[in-house]
């Protein structure tokens, strides 16, 4: 299993600058590189980032001599993230095509490989730098086959990939649980707890308004510009931590407590783009791919099955299908079995077991609610198969 560890770098001013002009390169390859794909693909020639890679690399050190001052990784990797990022446009993973990246605009970053760098106590040794101090030391020991630097606001992280040996864990005791995922409450766990989400966002939005304003308001290049782009992102960065951070301890919580955890596979990307945003906001597929790792170091079985298995309107204790059951609809009693619902902690212990696409004769005589399909052959997904695995790592990347 592969982790990535983002620590924060305590950098001099001098190593600072080398990242700056790191981050530059990398920016400044990634749009070289897509110009000379846009170019390509317009004119109906079929391409990779490879041969694109050569062609930039027999000549780079003539034309952009200073790239000499940079490690020549920074300036290899745009390659294959283009590719990666070609790639998901052609599988129809994403809607565009890849986009030039604009000085402040985008994320600073650039790439290490692994022979190039190791880490020891609390420091990590990079390439033409040598020693930059972090402020702590790498949490798991293991092989670290890559790192990311970049930057946040006015601060220095880096994300070092550990492949950590799998070791042999006992499964916590806990009994199986449901989460089903909402808008309005975070998450209903099976067992009848609701959590309720931190927005953020949604409290933060106003300040982030403000500070947005202030920014544009300045004139381009000024300083006063330059203050007020580092207040909006400091602003941001506050955001991003206080979401991490609900979500560490929610999932650490779970992963630690239960044996078997059942959780929905949404399609973020098929929703629409205002709900996306709220998605975004509470976070569903970061809690996912924390609880993708956590499940593994602590012994838990993560399941991820379909939507279909949170389904609000078939009754979780004999398998009763309603006809309509309106959203609005909070509570419903079931006519089979008398049993009262709460309309979300029945979805949530839906999930954990095999009530939905129950095809059995219910207590009216009726067959139950009759979706299609058992467990065995739609609903689940093998661990360590999922999508969002290391999503951070390869978001650091592109
Ligand atoms: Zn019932």
């Amino acid at each position: 299993m592969i982790l990535a560890h983002r620590i924060e770098l305590d950098p001099t001013e001098k190593q600072k600058e080398y990242f700056r002009q790191a981050c530059g390169t990398a920016r400044f390859v990634w749009n070289w590189a897509l110009e000379e794909w846009n170019y390509r693909y317009d004119l109906g020639a079929n391409t990779d980032a490879c041969e694109i890679k050569r062609y930039f690399n027999s000549f780079k050190y003539e034309a952009f001599p200073w790239l000499k001052n940079i490690h020549r990784d920074a300036h290899a990797q745009p390659f294959a993230a283009l590719g990666k990022a070609w790639k998901a446009y052609f599988n129809g993973e994403v809607e565009g095509r890849p986009q030039f990246k604009k000085k402040g605009k985008c994320r600073d970053c650039f790439y290490v490989a692994c022979d190039k760098f190791s880490s020891s106590g609390k420091t990590v040794r990079l390439p033409v730098l040598g020693q930059v101090k972090l402020r702590e030391p790498l949490r798991f020991t293991g092989k670290i086959p890559s790192a990311t630097v970049s930057r946040e606001a006015d601060r220095w992280f880096i994300a070092m990939a550990v492949e950590i040996p799998q070791k042999e864990v006992h499964p916590p005791s806990g009994e199986a649980l449901g989460i089903d995922l909402g808008l309005t409450t975070f998450a209903v766990l099976s067992h009848g707890r609701k959590v309720e989400a931190r927005k953020p966002l949604g409290r933060g939005l106003e300040r982030l308004r403000r500070l947005s304003r202030a920014h544009s308001r300045k004139r381009r290049g000024s300083h006063h510009r330059q203050k007020a782009a580092l207040r909006l992102a400091r602003c941001h960065r506050r955001i991003a931590n206080m979401r991490r951070d609900f979500l560490h301890k929610f999932t650490t919580k779970i992963s630690k407590n239960h044996a078997e955890i059942f959780v929905e596979n949404l399609n973020v990307k098929g929703m629409d783009r205002h709900l996306s945003r709220a998605i975004h906001d509470v976070g569903w597929s970061e809690l996912r791919r924390q609880l993708e790792y956590k499940s593994l170091l602590n012994g838990s079985v993560l399941t991820v099955r379909d939507p279909f298995y949170a389904s609000s309107k078939t009754c979780s204790e004999c398998g009763y299908g309603m006809e309509v059951l309106p959203l609005s609809v909070r509570e419903w009693t079931c006519p089979a079995c008398q049993t009262t619902h709460d309309r979300d902690v029945n979805a949530a212990i839906n999930l954990k077991q095999n009530t939905v696409g129950y095809t059995g004769i219910n207590a009216w005589g009726q067959e139950g609610s009759g979706l299609a399909g058992t467990a065995s052959e739609t609903g689940l997904v093998e661990p360590g198969t999922l999508p969002w695995v290391n999503t951070h790592f390869h978001s650091q990347e592109r």
